[in-house]
């Protein structure tokens, strides 16, 4: 089933009215398109991927918390407020050495939005689409992230159904840093896989 909302290659029906209703507003100078593209900038970048972050934050310090997003994520993500539609069937996958984990959605756009915000526009694109499950080492490389040879890469392929929020390893050179310092090293794109976390700044 993959009957949720999808944003394809073609406009669906709520597009084509939010898009409407955008056009009529900027014409008739009630809203500035800058002040537009600023919010959707801030949810993509900001505001949806802190949550995750903060979860990721919290499985690196908290061996407990880190085995209740194992066995259920649901409730683990629950438990710290980040629920909502397009977020009510999450699953956890850990990177290790051994395994890389990487998300898509091949038919549209899935996209576990109470913990991760927007997708990327990329995300969206019929290219990483195809290509994430075709050739996903071509296309991390692209991101700059080159796995030695020996890590297996996982391609979890979302739907309606389940939704993937990828928890990386945590980064060398981070002990004693509390959850929030962890927090701001998680980037968006670490949580779905095509992307690593930052590196503490050495002093
Ligand atoms: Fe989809």
């Amino acid at each position: 089933m993959h009957d949720d909302p999808h944003i394809d290659n073609e406009l669906d029906d709520m597009t084509a009215r939010v898009r409407a209703l955008e056009t009529i507003l900027v014409e008739k100078g009630l809203v500035d398109p800058a002040a537009v593209d600023a919010i959707i900038e801030t949810y993509e970048h900001k505001v949806g991927p802190r949550n995750g972050a903060a979860i990721v934050a919290r499985a690196w310090s908290e061996p407990d918390f880190a085995d209740w997003l194992r066995e259920d994520a649901n409730e683990a993500i629950a438990s710290m407020g980040f629920v909502g539609r397009q977020g009510e069937h999450m699953v956890a996958r850990f990177n290790t050495p051994d395994e890389h984990n990487m998300v898509v959605c091949t038919l549209c756009s899935c996209y576990p939005w109470p913990v991760l915000g927007l997708p990327p526009t990329w995300y969206k694109t019929p290219a990483y689409r195809s290509r994430a499950v075709r050739e996903p080492r071509a296309v991390l490389k692209e991101f700059g992230v080159t796995l030695p040879e020996t890590t297996h890469i996982n391609v979890w392929d979302s739907t309606a159904e389940i939704r993937y929020l990828v928890i990386p390893e945590r980064p060398e050179g981070t002990q004693g840093m509390d959850a929030a310092a962890l927090a701001d090293l998680v980037t968006r794109d670490s949580m779905i896989g095509c992307g690593q976390p930052l590196r503490p700044e050495t002093p």
